[in-house]
């Protein structure tokens, strides 16, 4: 369970979020929607602490992985990483590395050594989690760079699954691909969502309806800070918004 408490964000003086508070269940898809600029991105890089990378950013509130707060003395920015992991709009495999290294690659973050065997075991048990085993069983050694978008991503996602996240964030992932592959990767996260949390950023609304279990519904209006207009069970909030502009923006009028 992740939550967000109370998250407002920075980029130098500029406010980007304020106040967002949000409770990210286990065995749930969360989606995030919102029109360009509202700082949804920006809420995921603070999830996993990538915000503080950039030099000018700032944030404030907590953010609590199964009671623990990331940000807190506890946690190194590896575990975080490790435990939260995140996949990007743009497909970015190591294109010349083989599709078995670009999923061990994805152990780094553990800092351990691994016996051959088990990073067999962990590169099959990833990709299978990714739906991409039964379409690269047998060219394991080929490169990455050479598979089609959809098969790209999915390799992005076995790479972040081989550490064995609890929270798989993913920031408008099919918005690169084809509606083949899209509908590929979101049979996956159905079956993902069972063994590790997942947040989804997305611009499209049917996806949204689809995937995920909750919503939340992101604003910025007339250069305010981006805030959570409405949240709650995605079912109700298509069909039934309670605030008029979320019915607005699921009915595609901004
Ligand atoms: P989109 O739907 O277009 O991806 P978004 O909801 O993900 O938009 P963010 O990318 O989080 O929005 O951006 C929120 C605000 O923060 C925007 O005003 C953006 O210009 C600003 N911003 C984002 N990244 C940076 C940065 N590295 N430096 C300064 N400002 C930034
Ligand atoms: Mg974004």
């Amino acid at each position: 369970l992740l939550e967000a408490r109370g998250v407002s964000a920075w980029f130098g003086s500029h406010r980007v979020l304020e106040g967002v508070s949000l409770v990210m269940g286990a065995g749930e898809v969360t989606a995030l929607i919102g029109p360009s600029g509202c700082g949804k991105s920006t809420f995921l890089r603070v999830l996993n602490r990538m915000h503080e990378l950039v030099p000018s950013a700032s944030l404030a509130g907590e953010v609590l992985l199964d009671g623990g707060d990331v940000y807190g003395r506890g946690w190194r920015l590896q575990d975080v990483r490790r435990d939260i992991g995140m996949v990007f709009q743009k497909p970015n495999p190591f294109p010349a590395m083989s599709i078995y290294d670009n999923v061990v690659s994805g152990l780094r973050l553990t800092g351990r050594r691994v016996s051959r065997d088990v990073r067999d075991e962990i590169v099959v048990r990833s990709l299978v989690s990714a739906g991409l085993w039964g379409e690269v069983r047998d060219r394991l050694r080929q490169p990455g760079g050479g598979l089609s978008g959809g098969q790209q991503q999915r390799l992005c996602i076995a790479r972040a699954l081989a550490v064995r996240p609890r929270v798989l964030l993913m920031d408008e992932p099919c918005s690169a691909l084809d509606p083949t592959s899209t509908r590929v990767i979101e049979e996956t996260m159905g079956q993902l969502r069972r063994e590790v949390t997942i947040v989804i950023v997305t611009h499209n609304m049917q996806q949204a309806a689809r995937v995920s279990q909750r919503c939340a519904f992101f604003l910025a209006s007339q250069g305010m800070p981006g805030q959570i207009v409405e949240y709650g069970d995605t079912d109700a909030m298509f069909s039934e918004p309670q605030d008029e502009r979320t019915f607005d923006y699921v009915n595609g009028r901004f």
